[in-house]
Parts: C-alpha cells; sequence; structure tokens
C-alpha cells in the first residue's frame, strides 16, 4: 500500500511516499546527507507536487531535519476552527 502525503514546505509543494522495506529492492544516494540508503531499508521519496524530476529517495530522519529547516507547514484538510 502506497502512503502519500502532501507537504508545504518554504520551496514548494511536494508529495512525500513512504516506503516500507521489503518494497525498497536497491540503493539509493540521499540529498540529505550524501550517504546511500541501503536495500530493505524503510525509507522515503519526495518530490515537487508537479515536478516528478525532482523525485528523491530520503532518509526519513533526513527529509524530517530538512523540513525542520526549512518550516513545514502541515497541510490539514480537518482542522478544527475556532
Ligand atoms: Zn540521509
Amino acid at each position: 500500500m502506497a502512503l502519500e502525503e502532501i507537504e508545504e514546505h518554504s520551496d514548494g509543494t511536494y508529495c512525500v511516499r513512504r516506503i516500507t522495506g521489503s518494497s525498497s529492492t536497491k540503493p539509493y544516494r540521499c540529498p540529505g546527507c550524501d550517504q546511500m540508503i541501503p536495500m530493505a531499508t524503510p525509507h522515503l521519496v519526495a518530490w515537487l507536487e508537479h515536478d516528478v524530476e525532482t523525485r528523491r529517495h530520503w532518509h526519513t530522519p533526513c527529509w524530517k531535519s530538512r523540513s525542520k529547516r526549512h518550516q513545514k507547514i502541515e497541510r490539514t484538510r480537518n482542522a478544527p476552527k475556532y
């Protein structure tokens, strides 16, 4: 099951897909730390919503720290109104 989430970052809106270890069949280089993500490691794939060319595989913690640096804004559809 592929679970995609939309995240808004200061540089654009990203689609984020979480990859489970079992569906990770080859190693990728993480742009966050420039290290390899070994096979069978749960990680995530993120790309700009309208530009698949920006698709990159990230270690989950690297993506999270990137989000912090860029002040991630969660898009919440069912936010309670006060
Ligand atoms: Zn990394």
